[in-house]
């Protein structure tokens, strides 16, 4: 490649690979590495885009990211082939999406064992509707349960994608020239111009604690170039100076510029993460541009959950981490809350359900500390009586919710949820969903006696243990995924729980009408077994709407703990009385009963 100047574009494929879990994507891409030379054989350790530790234990991408191969084709001539990574969970679909924007094409890699499942589903919706080139690859034909006709129909039939297919084996790499061959002849090459006004697209940003914030982009038209001046669309007021821009090949490997078509990063002293927004669009200082590039969005978190340390020391430690871990991941949010049982903590903000256990356990293992992590909720939409339609309260924490005498409606975020199943656990599934106050759309049957359901459910239903439950009841072989599907009305209650006439709120949940009895029974079960028996006898009891639909009651201990020590050993006694002493501390006191650590975790885990 020539240095300077722009690349012929009719040379460059922008192209993302999209897959169902497990179904080969990271496999591929180390194929192409691999082919490409861009990686040296002897440093090529096993899925080189999954550079977290946690991806590659949990073999997801949590970040996109890209890298640039140079690819010599069979006249001899080099072409740019600019790979850009999605992150494969339904949590980060607006991540997704955006680097999707970011390429004219994507391989969509099947299972031959398996076939089409949920996210292959999913992606592929999504890059038919940004219009992307899909070249269907389909993997692992070196097994021998692998039945490519079967899939071939599927991708056929349920996609309707009526490209010939790729048949590969990432694995020992036959068939993957023909995946070079798709790249060059069916993706189509980058269609801006060098001489237009500069737009480029952010499609992802990471934070490097030496050099500040650095984006990833795509250049759609115009020319990026060191000491630029360039600004955000939606932040025009803050100007950036270009320090550096070049490809990442995998690493950051400077240039001169950046042209209409290339993918690569940009360095530009911005210090604090928060100040990018994946898929803003940077212009030119001076040729400012009348429109941004379409598709922003601002990424939301649904998923809320208390976080507090074990310890109450921690706090400040937990803040800190915090801080930090916000740095890289400025799409979990925080904000302090204290709780009566639990103290001081906070209150923390998810895309989704992946998300939170990812930042939890980042924050156990990278800060190495030990937490309580509240059951999470979604969030709410209330209606206070006579209030108008712009004046709903949007609460993420049910202690917040008003008095039930000053509710008008409570609404609830809705998902469209696809499943992908075999149809033998047809009926266990049905069930899953309807248990889940799941409401039907549709069921299509389609080849290797598979079936697709499609259903509404409150997002609420979902992030209590569903996945977990839709493995056991299919034995592992539904594949699920979601999209958000707005909010709707439910008959939802606020179930209040009472220790000795007192209301606690750590423990109140928002529950449907329905369920209401049977949790708020679970719940005064479960409390009595962990509350010790106090000197006199103390009700636990759940209600709604001021009713007591619940109740159980310890009876009254006489507290003695000395009754036992018969005789005069003076050393054992206070050892007794030292023991029940620490057993205080550790208790909660609420009004005059004692409440143990452990019964608030009890009741936190109680529907999961
Ligand atoms: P990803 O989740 O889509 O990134 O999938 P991976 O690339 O991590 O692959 C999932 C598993 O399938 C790994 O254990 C791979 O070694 C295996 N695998 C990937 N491609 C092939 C293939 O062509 N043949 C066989 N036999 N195994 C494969
Ligand atoms: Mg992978």
């Amino acid at each position: 490649m020539s240095a300077g100047g722009p690349p012929d574009p009719s040379r460059i494929r922008n192209f993302s690979i999209i897959a169902h879990i497990d179904h080969g994507k990271s496999t591929l891409a180390d194929r192409l590495l691999e082919r490409t030379g861009t990686v040296d054989p002897r440093k090529m350790s096993a899925q080189i885009m999954d550079s977290m530790e946690l991806e590659k234990e949990r073999g997801i991408t949590i970040k996109a990211k890209a890298v640039r191969m140079l690819h010599t084709g069979p006249d001899g001539k080099e072409y740019i082939l600019n790979l850009i990574d999605t992150p494969g969970h339904v949590d980060f679909s607006y991540e997704v999406s955006r680097a999707l924007a970011a390429c004219e094409g994507a391989l969509l890699v099947v299972d031959a064992t398996q076939g089409v499942e949920a996210q292959t589903l999913a992606n592929a919706d999504l890059a038919q509707a940004l219009d992307l080139k899909l070249v269907p690859v389909i993997n692992k034909i070196d097994l021998p349960s692998s039945d490519v006709e079967a899939v071939e129909e599927q991708i056929f039939e349920v996609l309707k994608i009526l490209e010939d297919t790729v048949h590969i084996s990432a694995k020992d790499g036959k068939g993957v020239d023909g995946v070079f061959q798709a790249l060059r002849e069916r993706i189509p090459p980058p269609r801006g111009s060098v001489d237009k006004p500069l737009a480029a697209l952010v499609f992802d940003s990471l934070y490097d604690p030496y050099r500040g914030v650095v984006l990833y982009i795509r250049v759609v038209d115009g020319a990026l170039k060191k000491g630029q001046k360039v600004r955000f669309y939606s932040k025009s007021e803050q100007i950036l100076s270009v320090e550096e821009v070049g490809y990442l090949t995998p690493k950051q490997t400077p240039s001169d510029a950046l042209y209409a078509g290339e993918v690569g990063y940009l360095v530009g002293g911005l210090k604090d993460i928060h100040e990018v927004r994946v898929g803003d669009t940077i212009m030119e200082v001076g040729r400012e541009l009348p429109a941004a590039l379409p598709g922003y969005k601002e990424a939301k978190c649904v998923v809320f959950a208390g976080v507090f340390p074990v310890n109450p020391a921690d706090y400040g430690s937990l803040k800190k981490a915090l801080e930090k871990l916000n740095l890289e991941d400025s799409s979990f949010n925080y904000q302090v809350e204290t709780s009566q049982a639990l103290g001081f903590g906070f209150r923390l903000g998810f895309l989704g359900l992946l998300h939170m256990d990812i930042v939890k356990e980042r924050l156990q293992r990278e800060f190495d500390l030990n937490l309580i992590v509240t059951s999470p909720n979604v969030v709410f939409r209330v209606q206070p009586k006579g209030a108008g339609p712009e004046d709903w309260l949007v609460l993420d924490n049910p202690a917040k919710f008003p008095h039930y005498g000053d509710i008008e409606a409570i609404e609830e975020p809705f998902v469209h949820v696809t499943i992908v199943l075999p149809v033998r656990f047809q009926e266990p599934v049905i069930t899953l969903l309807k248990e889940r106050r799941g409401v039907h759309r549709s069921i299509e049957y389609v080849s290797g006696e598979r079936m697709i359901v499609r259903f509404d459910v409150p997002l609420s239903e979902i992030v209590l243990d569903f996945y977990d439950r839709l493995k056991s009841v299919s034995k592992g072989y539904a594949s699920f995924d979601y999209q958000p599907a707005g909010y709707q009305t439910s008959d939802l209650v606020k179930l209040e729980i009472l220790i000795h006439a007192e209301g606690v709120d750590a423990l109140s949940q928002i529950v449907h009408k329905d369920k209401a009895y049977a949790m708020g029974k679970a719940l005064c079960e479960k409390l009595k077994e962990l509350i010790p028996r106090q000197g006199f006898e103390v009700a636990v009891q759940a209600s709604v709407h001021g009713r007591i639909i619940a109740r159980e009651s310890i009876p009254a201990m006489r507290k003695d703990v000395l009754a036992k020590c018969y005789g005069g050993d003076i050393t054992r006694k206070r050892k007794l009385l030292e023991k029940q002493k620490e057993g205080k501390r550790k208790a909660k006191l609420l009004g005059s009963v004692e409440i143990p650590q452990e019964a608030f975790l009890a009741v936190l885990k109680i529907n999961q």
